[in-house]
């Protein structure tokens, strides 16, 4: 027998007790001839039937309400049995609503739970995005923050109004905006301070009110580098153009004098064309130094594989530059230490930025000083040095005895066209690209470079570079 039915003659036998106070008064009246027969005992068995009935409608009731339980609960095998006509609940209902209503409190504190932790969860991911990001409500109050906006703002901007910290005119039209009209705009913000930064602020206006009252979403995206990159982009176009252009007047400059004014001249023929040749190799000299660049910085994210005999680059390098080390009196000393493994590199973009260097030392070390070339094993990258060469690495010196360089433009010196002295540089023949390529080759070889120097006593710059056979990690450049 199913042990959840109720039979019938279980359901009228407690229809007939409940109704015993009323059956037994009409069945006292019916012996006392108070009553007819023939009319009270349908009577009675009408009583019993109606409540039959309405226990039996009760019970259904409350197997509905158990059936929505356990359907909240999950337990929907069972529940989709009694949807389907199954059996009605037993008399121990009760017992059987609190075991649902606890099945019930089970499943809500487990949700409740799970949406606890998507909420820290979600918390998490807000607080760690890089962009700062802040919630607006009504009357511009500012509702959550995450971690980038309090140190963009070096305060808690939740329950402040925004018009207190960020009071740019465009930025809180947009806010405004969006608070009312209920499109998402966008708006640029220059934030001022000692270096200014610029950002690009996106309020967004949500799909509806959130629990603490947040409306719209309002995100800064830092777009200074971007701006200075778009800004060094259009001064090298400048650079590079005013760079070509200087030449290349003086040429047709003169070369319009020799065919006017000196053409029967032989002394100012002679001069002309000597500053002629001067300045067309000026040119092929600058073409050549922003040819490499733009190779170099084409391969900058592939590194070099090779095993590279670093002395003896230097050694060929050398030798390249004697001649005109000796026309200032001057002489390159290689020192190294005896045996040292092999860089890995590219042969010939070693022997560029080492030329590069050499060919600095002699254009600013004083006539008649060395320039000392030094190169060693060291232990590992210069200090402020992230990850890239914490290990043993071979580090080149190039030291001259120049006039050296101010501290301020240190951090400079690695930009295209930089040049302490512009004049003094094109005099010696500069393009201003020296350091810039020295850099980018370096970048490439996931090497370091470290500038030093002290007015007046002179110059060295260092290179850092991997060992052959040694684990990669990143690019990294002190200079900067
Ligand atoms: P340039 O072709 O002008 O030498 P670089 O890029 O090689 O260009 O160097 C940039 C600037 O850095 C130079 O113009 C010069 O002012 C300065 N500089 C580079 N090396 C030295 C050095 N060894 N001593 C003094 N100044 C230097």
């Amino acid at each position: 027998m199913d042990r959840q039915t109720p039979s019938l003659g279980r359901l009228i036998g407690v229809s007939a007790l409940v109704c015993s106070p009323a059956t037994g008064i009409l069945l006292a009246l019916v012996l006392t001839g108070e009553a007819n027969p023939a009319t009270a005992l349908p009577a009675i068995g009408a009583i019993i039937g109606l409540t039959a009935l309405l226990i039996r409608s009760f019970l259904g009731d409350l197997s509905l309400v158990i059936l929505r339980m356990r359907i909240m609960t999950s337990e929907s095998i069972e529940a989709d049995r009694m949807e389907e006509g199954g059996p009605l609940p037993r008399l121990d209902v009760a017992q059987r609503i609190l075991t649902a209503a606890n099945a019930l409190d089970r499943t809500w504190r487990k949700r409740h739970k799970v949406l606890r932790d998507q909420v820290w969860s979600d918390g998490q991911v807000l607080n760690n995005l890089p962009d700062p990001l802040l919630m607006i409500g009504t009357d511009a109050i500012v509702t959550r923050a995450n971690e980038a906006a309090r140190v963009l703002f070096n305060r808690e901007p939740a329950g402040q109004e925004i018009t207190s910290f960020l009071r740019d005119p465009n930025v809180l039209d947009t806010i405004e905006s969006v608070l009312t009209t209920e499109e998402s705009r966008q708006a640029t913000w220059i934030m001022p301070g000692t270096v200014e930064r610029e950002f690009e602020v996106r309020a967004t206006r949500l799909p509806t009110k959130g629990v603490d009252g947040s409306l719209a979403l309002l995100t800064l995206h830092d777009i200074t580098a971007l701006r200075r990159l778009e800004q060094m982009r259009a001064d090298f176009v400048a650079n590079a153009s005013h760079e070509l252009r200087t030449p290349l007047s003086s040429l047709i400059g003169f070369t319009e004098t020799l065919a006017g004014s000196a053409k029967d001249d032989p002394e100012a023929r002679e001069a002309f064309l000597a500053i002629m040749l001067e300045q067309a190799q000026r040119m092929q000299r600058l073409i050549e130094d922003l040819l490499s660049l733009s190779r170099i910085e084409m391969e900058e994210h592939s590194p070099p594989n090779d095993p590279v005999e670093v002395v003896r680059v230097l050694e060929s390098v050398r030798k390249f530059l004697d001649i005109k080390a000796r026309d200032k009196s001057m002489e390159i000393r290689i020192e190294s230490d005896a045996a040292l493994p092999p860089a890995i590199g590219d042969g010939d973009q070693l022997s560029q930025i080492f030329q590069n260097l050499m060919d600095n030392a002699i254009k600013y070390g004083r006539p008649g000083t060395p320039v000392m070339v030094g190169v060693a094993l060291c232990d590992r990258g210069p200090p402020a040095m992230p990850a890239a060469l914490r290990a043993p690495c071979l580090k080149v010196s190039v030291r001259d005895q120049g006039e050296g360089i101010g501290k301020e433009h240190l951090p400079r010196l690695t930009e295209r066209f930089y040049r302490v002295d512009k004049a003094r540089s094109r005099a010696m023949g500069g393009t201003g690209l020296g350091l810039a390529i020295v850099k980018h080759v370096v970048a490439r070889h996931r090497g370091a470079l470290t500038i030093e120097s002290k007015q007046g006593e002179g110059t060295t710059i260092s290179v850092f570079l991997p060992l052959h056979g040694a684990k990669r990690m990143g690019a990294v450049n002190a200079a900067e």
